[in-house]
């Protein structure tokens, strides 16, 4: 396993991007093989009590048009996803209040009709939602710490805290869910240093999947001056994500293709094993503007399916067809 220092040395040191990359995909390969997991994200509303510094949903964005998405329709919308084969559905929203530990727990049931295993990324809530969410069926949760440098955190979460970030994993983990985390990369003031050590929190909390996504710009926040993050330094923190936690699962993620258009495949390459298409109607996707242009905003499931499939197929790997649970589970 690489020290602290030895992560700090090949992130500062791009002359050895091939062999990490090279790496993290033989790794890739042996631990958790050539099946490419697709998880269904259903992106169900944009509506935030929170100001995170970064996101467009953040609630003093008064631009953008909010939508909810209401039982019916998300089960509706799992229900087709289901039918074109996804074994995992992904719940996603702002922190929407709206969405009480009951209406939760009607939504969680609807879904879990189907044969699916069911995420959630709904943000921090308390031990007892939880509980009462994998009661009712949830079996993921993603929750990301976004950045272990404290201070930084502060800076990009006002009246945030770190501590219960942290709560809430921990909750998680103790309540038997499989946890996703990860961090954003190239927030303003960030430092190899801490993503040296967000690499470190990985493997200390022995996550079960880790997204790592360029930070883009949102023209609507506080940081609409700041630049992108860098694509490659990216992808350098999910290589060496692979080679520290080597059987857990790690998203391509779609932040990586909306700063390269080959981004999920050269992710795919580089140590990621799975993709989150979006399932949401087309209606709804140019609202959840979490930063700006996302991939595939005209387009509609179907598509996305089989545009991902064909590209899957195309590097020699293929679409899983089983749950996807982490650490080679099945
Ligand atoms: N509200 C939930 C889930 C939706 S946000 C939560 O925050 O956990 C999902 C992820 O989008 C966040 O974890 C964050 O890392 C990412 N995100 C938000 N704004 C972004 C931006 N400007 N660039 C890249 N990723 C962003
Ligand atoms: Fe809300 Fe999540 Fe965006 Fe923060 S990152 S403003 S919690 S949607």
């Amino acid at each position: 396993m690489l020290k602290r220092d030895e992560i700090i040395n090949i992130l500062n040191d791009d002359t050895k991007n091939d062999w990490l990359f090279t790496l993290a995909n033989k790794v890739r390969k042996e631990n958790v093989g050539d099946n490419v997991h697709l998880r269904g994200l259903i992106e169900f509303s944009n509506i935030c009590n929170c100001n995170c510094k970064y996101c467009g949903l953040r609630c003093h964005n008064k631009k953008i048009e909010r939508y909810r998405i209401l039982k019916d329709e998300i089960t509706k919308i799992a229900k087709n996803a289901s039918k074109m084969g996804y074994k995992t559905i992904v719940l996603q929203s702002g922190e929407d209040a709206y969405y009480s530990s009951d209406k939760m727990i009607e939504i969680i049931k609807c879904i879990k009709q189907f044969d699916v295993a069911l995420t959630l990324s709904i943000g921090e809530r308390t031990y007892d939602d939880y509980k009462a969410f994998k009661d009712a069926g949830a079996d993921r949760y993603l929750i990301r710490i976004e950045t272990t440098d404290r201070n930084l955190y502060k800076q990009m979460h006002p009246n945030m805290d770190f501590d219960n970030r942290l709560r809430c994993l921990n909750d998680l983990k103790k309540l038997g869910y499989e946890v996703g985390t990860g961090c954003l990369v190239g927030l303003p003031n960030q430092t190899i240093e801490s993503l040296a050590d967000d690499i470190l929190f990985f493997k200390e909390i022995e996550a079960d999947m880790v997204g790592i996504g360029p930070f883009i710009s949102h023209p609507q926040t506080p940081l609409n001056n700041a630049p992108n993050g860098n694509f490659t330094l990216a992808l350098k923190v999910m290589a060496l994500t692979r080679i520290m936690l080597p059987d857990i699962n790690i998203p391509a993620t779609t932040a990586m293709e909306t700063l390269n258009p080959n981004g999920r495949i050269i992710a795919l390459q580089s140590g990621a094993n799975v993709v989150m298409p979006n399932v949401t109607s087309q209606k709804y996707r140019a609202k959840y503007e979490i930063y700006p242009n996302k991939i595939c905003l005209n387009d509609n499931p179907d598509k996305c399916r089989n545009c991902i499939s064909a590209k899957i197929e195309s590097i020699g790997r293929q679409v899983a067809t089983n749950y996807g649970y982490s650490h080679n589970k099945g």
